[in-house]
C-alpha cells in the first residue's frame, strides 16, 4: 500500500459549496475561481465539480490552456490579465477573457489584433478600489472604457466589463470606501460588473452585480477570521489523512523531535504521523496544534519534520500503530489548523504538495 498519507477531494462537497454560492447570489453568474490548481484541489476535479458554473477564473496561462484541452468550453477569466503582449495572442486563440489593469494592455490588444470577429476578446477593465495592487484609477479606467466601447479599439473586443477586488471585504465596514469608489468610477459606463469575492458574496449582497468570483468558499473554508465554514453552510472539500506509523513511550523529562521542542511532563505516548512539511503541512505549526487520531482530538508534540510529525496521545488511549489520523477535513476544520499555525485555510490548501496522492470521491 505504501505510505498512508493521502488527500481526499470530495466532488459532492465542491458541488454543495457552489450551490451555496448560487443561494447567496441567485441573480449573478459565477466565475468559479480555480487559480493555484483550484486552491490545491486539482483542475480536473474543479472542471468536474463546477460544471454548473458559468465560467472559471484563474491567472496561469498554462493552466488556462489545460482547461481548454480538458474540454471546458465556457468562459475563462484571466484575473491578472496578460503578463506580456504574446498572452493576448493566446487569449484570442483560446477564447480567454482578460482582466486589463494597465493602460498598456490596450496597446497589446492592437499589437496582436483580432483576426476576424471570432477573435474579439471579452475583457474586464480593472478598477483599483484601494487595495493598490492591480487596477486603474477612475480617469484611466474611463479612458480605457471609451477606447474599447465604441472607440478606436472597439473592433478588438467583444464584451467590455468592469471589475474590482476588495482589500477588506472580510472585515466590518471594510468596503465603506471601496464600494462607492467603484460605483462612482463606473457611473454611466456600459458593461457587466464583477466585484464580489467569497467574503463579499456572503456579507455584501449589494456588490454581487453580474458575475461573482467565489474562491475559498467553494473549497469549504472561511474567508473570515472569526466565523467558521460550517456556520456559513460550507462543507470541507479536502481531507488530509494519514496513519500512525510508530508510537514512542516516553518517561517524564524525555523530549520529542528535532530541537527537543516538546518534553513530556509525565509518562506518555507520542504517536508518529506520516505527514510533514514536504507534504504541505505547515512547519511553523506550534506544539498544541490540533490533530485528530482515531476520531479523537490530539495535539502536535514537537517540531514538524519534513516527512513526519508527532502527536501527544494522552487523550487517545486506544491509539495504536495504524490508527487513522486526520490533519484537516470533516473532523477538523482546515481553518482551525491554520489559525493555530498563524495562517489562513487558503494557504494550507494551496500548499498541498504534489507528492501527496489524491483520491477523488464522487
Ligand atoms: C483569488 C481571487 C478571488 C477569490 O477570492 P476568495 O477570497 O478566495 O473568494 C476573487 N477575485 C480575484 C481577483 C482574486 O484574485
Amino acid at each position: 500500500m505504501g505510505r498512508p498519507l493521502r488527500a481526499c477531494i470530495s466532488i459532492p462537497a465542491l458541488r454543495h459549496n457552489l450551490r451555496r454560492v448560487r443561494e447567496l447570489a441567485p441573480a449573478a453568474r459565477v466565475w468559479a475561481v480555480v487559480k493555484a490548481n483550484a486552491y490545491g484541489h486539482g483542475l480536473s476535479n474543479a472542471i468536474e465539480a463546477f460544471d454548473d458554473a458559468h465560467g472559471l477564473a484563474l491567472l496561469e496561462f498554462d493552466a488556462a490552456q489545460r482547461l481548454r484541452e480538458a474540454g471546458w468550453r465556457r468562459p475563462i477569466l484571466m484575473l491578472e490579465g496578460p503578463f506580456e503582449p504574446a498572452d493576448v495572442a493566446q487569449a484570442r486563440q483560446q477564447g480567454l477573457t482578460l482582466a486589463l489593469h494597465r493602460p498598456e494592455h490596450l496597446d497589446w490588444l492592437a499589437e496582436h489584433p483580432a483576426r476576424g470577429d471570432a477573435q474579439r476578446l471579452d475583457v474586464l477593465l480593472k478598477f483599483n478600489s484601494g487595495m493598490n495592487r492591480l487596477g486603474m484609477r477612475a480617469p484611466a479606467l474611463r479612458d480605457a472604457h471609451a477606447a474599447l466601447a465604441g472607440g478606436p479599439l472597439a473592433a478588438q473586443v467583444g464584451s467590455v466589463g468592469l471589475m474590482t477586488h476588495f482589500a477588506n471585504a472580510d472585515v466590518l465596514g471594510g468596503i465603506d470606501e471601496a464600494w462607492p469608489a467603484f460605483v462612482a468610477a463606473c457611473q454611466g459606463l456600459s458593461g457587466p460588473r464583477s466585484v464580489s469575492n467569497s467574503a463579499a458574496i456572503i456579507d455584501h449582497p449589494a456588490t454581487h452585480g453580474d458575475w461573482v468570483r467565489p474562491g475559498v468558499m467553494l473549497y469549504g473554508a472561511t474567508p473570515f477570521a472569526s466565523r467558521d465554514a460550517a456556520g456559513l453552510g460550507l462543507r470541507p472539500a479536502m481531507r488530509l489523512e494519514s496513519e500512525l506509523i510508530a508510537i514512542q513511550t516516553l518517561s517524564a523529562g524525555e523530549s520529542v523531535g528535532y530541537g527537543s521542542l516538546f518534553t513530556a511532563a509525565a509518562p506518555m505516548r507520542a504517536g508518529v504521523v506520516a505527514c510533514g512539511y514536504a507534504d504541505g503541512y505547515p512547519r511553523h505549526a506550534p506544539v498544541g496544534t490540533p490533530v485528530v487520531v482515531a476520531g479523537r482530538r490530539a495535539w502536535l508534540a514537537g517540531r514538524v519534520a519534513m516527512d513526519m510529525l508527532m502527536v501527544d496521545l494522552s487523550d487517545v488511549p486506544d491509539a495504536r500503530v495504524g490508527s487513522p489520523v486526520q490533519l484537516w477535513g470533516d473532523q477538523l476544520p482546515i481553518d482551525e489548523v491554520a489559525q493555530a499555525a498563524g495562517t489562513v485555510g487558503y494557504e494550507l490548501m494551496c500548499a498541498l504538495a504534489p507528492r501527496v496522492p489524491v483520491i477523488v470521491e464522487r
